[in-house]
């Protein structure tokens, strides 16, 4: 009998691991612009932490369509699961939701084109794309703000692009 109760356990046990690997734990990352800028490319910088966006069409992930992590580029924390990600809308990778929904803040500032509003890495700020309301919520998200891991394992994107980034 015990053994039966130490089973029923075990699914619990890796249920409540895989939450709490995915979701952001709530510790902040706060480097300076300085120390951002030597972590970042130019073209991560200029969109991630600063005021220019991706052009449309152009991500690499944009219809990018392998199974895995999507974490961000600047950090690493997990962002989206490929199983949330629809066909592209205005030429953006397109998610449902997020692998968690404390991982992607929701800015108030307004996009300029729509209604939409900007979102951001929740651990480190970077900006990631916007978050549309008609007729459902879905995020648009910035390729460049995205690195992929086919197996959950940060930095894979290197190799599995090629070495892009
Ligand atoms: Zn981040």
């Amino acid at each position: 009998m015990k053994i039966l109760f130490a089973l029923c356990l075990i699914p619990l046990a890796l249920f409540s691991y895989s939450r709490s690997t995915y979701c952001f734990d709530g510790k902040k990352l706060n480097f300076s612009e300085k120390e951002w800028k030597k972590r970042l490319t130019a073209e991560e910088f200029s969109v991630m932490r600063g005021g220019k966006e991706e052009a449309p069409d152009t991500g690499k992930f944009v219809n990018y369509t392998k199974e895995g992590l999507y974490e961000c580029a600047a950090c690493d924390l997990v962002l989206f699961n490929s199983k949330a990600k629809i066909a592209p809308e205005d030429g953006y990778a397109t998610f449902t939701h997020p692998i968690c929904p404390a991982n992607v803040d929701h800015g108030n500032r307004f996009h300029r084109w729509s209604n939409a509003k900007f979102v951001t890495c929740a651990r480190c700020g970077a900006k990631l794309g916007t978050i549309h309301y008609e007729p459902d919520a879905h995020y648009r998200i910035f390729s460049i703000s995205l690195e992929f891991s086919p197996d959950g394992r940060p930095g894979a994107a290197d190799v599995e692009l090629g070495g892009l980034r």
